[in-house]
């Protein structure tokens, strides 16, 4: 076997952050994509929001009070956190240093506004964006998930184009229409970036190999 595929199998302290409008398909695809690619955790955000039906305390969010929430604000403890259609999310900061010595890699699930901030902080961010293939859609998608009344699904769709907008500025954009394609271009787009961001380290346990073999 050469050395790329052991090599990137392992992460490097990389933090993904992946952004979509609500209904998208954000919290599928990192389910997916944590579950098949080795040394991939997903970061899990504290919210003031109330769980989903569907959705487990610690494994995806931590559900705080506003208090809570407000006492983490005032310690610094979040990396970044952002007022979201009425409710407030936040980051913990991860420890990038422990992350890197144990070659994990970060996937965040943050809106724009969280995204914008993180980067500021993180050089190793690599920003990948996931639209819906049209609202009507997305529309269907908020629907199907449930949790939501008629008024919300609207709110959430009224804020779904200005925030498509902010897509430009971010590395990757990945159209979520049939679940099987999104989920192999993001998986592309990891090891991509983790063969990238490897490449000396791949050259040179390539030539410690060559040498071995050839003298
Ligand atoms: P988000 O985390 O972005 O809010 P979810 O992952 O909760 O979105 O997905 C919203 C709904 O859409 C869920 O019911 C999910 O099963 C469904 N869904 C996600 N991606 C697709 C897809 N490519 N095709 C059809 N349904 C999808
Ligand atoms: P939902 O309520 O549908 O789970 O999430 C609503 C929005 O909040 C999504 O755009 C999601 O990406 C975003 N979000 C979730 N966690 C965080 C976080 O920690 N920080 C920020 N800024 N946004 C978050």
């Amino acid at each position: 076997m050469g050395v790329e595929p052991q090599i990137t199998e392992k992460g490097t302290g990389l933090i993904f952050i992946l952004s979509a409008p609500s209904g998208t398909g954000k919290t599928t695809l990192v389910r997916a994509v944590v579950q098949q690619l080795p040394c991939l955790r997903f970061s899990i955000s504290f919210t003031t929001r109330l769980p989903r039906p569907n959705e487990r305390e610690d494994e995806d969010y931590h559900f705080v009070s506003h208090s809570v929430f407000q006492k983490m604000v005032e310690r610094n403890e979040f990396l970044e956190w952002a007022e979201v259609l009425g409710n407030r999310y936040g980051t913990p900061r991860p420890d990038l240093k422990k992350l890197k010595s144990l070659g994990i890699d970060l996937i965040l699930d943050i809106d724009t506004q969280g995204a914008k901030k993180a980067v500021k902080e993180m050089n190793q961010s690599v920003l990948i964006y996931l639209l819906p293939p049209s609202l009507k859609v997305l529309r269907e998608r908020l629907m199907m998930r449930g949790g939501d009344s008629l008024e919300r699904v609207k709110f959430r769709l009224s804020h779904a184009k200005k925030d498509m907008g902010e897509a430009s500025w971010y590395d990757y954009a990945i159209v979520n229409d049939r679940m099987e394609d999104a989920f192999e271009r993001l998986k592309s787009i990891i090891i991509a970036e983790r063969c990238r961001r490897a490449k000396d380290l791949i050259l040179e346990e390539n030539r410690r190999r060559w040498e071995e073999k050839n003298g």
